[in-house]
């Protein structure tokens, strides 16, 4: 039977792909749209959620709160405030929750992966199959250049967007800084100005570009003297995320309280 799927932040970017996603795998039987949540007293209260997200009339009216909400698993891109409520309600009520929020702090996050504890949770800062697949090409250059090369990593975003470096550029920075047992709170630089000095081996530097409808564009650089190895991806559809996110919702139900991430999804680890 498909699962029951409820969508909070429809009213956002990624709550409309994710619609479009849902709608595609109710299609093939595997998931279902069963809510749509938008922030309290918004005016989209009420209205018929496919019609708003533009995938065609559902008869689902758009409520603002869980509590008026029927489903087996939670996506959640919202704010860190927001999904840490989110993550800690679904703990309380048995219910699977797949988070893609960004910009939380070290402390925000431990609070809304603590509801791991509970229920199911599934965090990633992206949900992209290419961009998960990037992680693991990253461990392999990581490994083999390892400490003769410089690394530098470089992002860029629409206009639009709230936190800097993104989720992503740092979830890449982790994996490359664990691959070389470098403490990423330590060596991490972001952005250089004036007398900066010369640049140390063992830093990773930060680099963001903000502007127009850049989906999402990220580039680590391993610079080595006489070459140098790029690993780029280049999201051009939102598509690539909610898809994710869909399939990490589907996976994740009926599984054991814990925390996972797209690369258990995708069974890259
Ligand atoms: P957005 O601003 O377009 O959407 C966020 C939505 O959340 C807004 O509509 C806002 O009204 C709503 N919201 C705020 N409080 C709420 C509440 N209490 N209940 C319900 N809804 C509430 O932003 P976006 O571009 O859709 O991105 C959302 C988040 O997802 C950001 O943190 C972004 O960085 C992240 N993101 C992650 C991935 C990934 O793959 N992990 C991909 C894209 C975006």
């Amino acid at each position: 039977m498909a699962i029951k799927v409820a969508v909070t932040g429809f009213g956002g970017r990624m709550g409309r792909a994710l619609a479009e996603a849902l709608k595609l795998a109710q299609q093939s039987g595997k998931a279902q749209l069963s809510a749509a949540i938008v922030r309290p007293g918004s005016s989209l209260v009420g209205a018929d959620a496919g019609e708003v997200a533009g995938t065609g009339r559902n008869g689902l009216a758009i409520v603002d709160s869980l509590e008026q909400a029927d489903f087996d698993v939670l996506i959640d891109f919202t704010a860190p405030q927001v999904s840490i409520d989110n993550a800690a309600y679904c703990a309380a009520n048995g219910k699977g929750i797949v988070i893609g929020t960004t910009g939380f702090d070290p402390e925000q996050k431990v609070q809304m992966l603590s509801a791991a504890d509970k229920t199911p949770l599934c965090f990633a800062s992206n949900f992209s199959t290419g961009v998960n697949l990037c992680f693991n090409l990253l461990e392999t250059a990581a490994r083999v250049l390892g400490d003769e090369v410089d690394i530098e990593i470089v992002e860029a975003h629409h206009r639009h967007k709230v936190d800097a470096p993104s989720g992503t550029a740092l979830s890449m920075g982790e994996v490359v800084a664990e691959t070389l047992g470098r403490d990423l709170q330590k060596v991490a630089v972001y952005g250089r100005e004036g007398q900066t000095g010369a640049r140390e081996r063992e830093t990773i530097g930060f680099a963001t570009v903000r502007g127009g409808d850049v989906v999402g564009e990220h580039t680590v650089s391993f610079f080595a003297d006489g070459e140098r190895v790029e690993i780029t991806h280049k999201a051009s559809s939102r598509l690539a995320f909610a898809n994710g996110a869909v399939r990490a919702a589907a996976w994740l139900n009926g599984r054991a309280a814990g925390h996972y991430d797209m690369r258990d999804v995708l069974a890259l680890k």
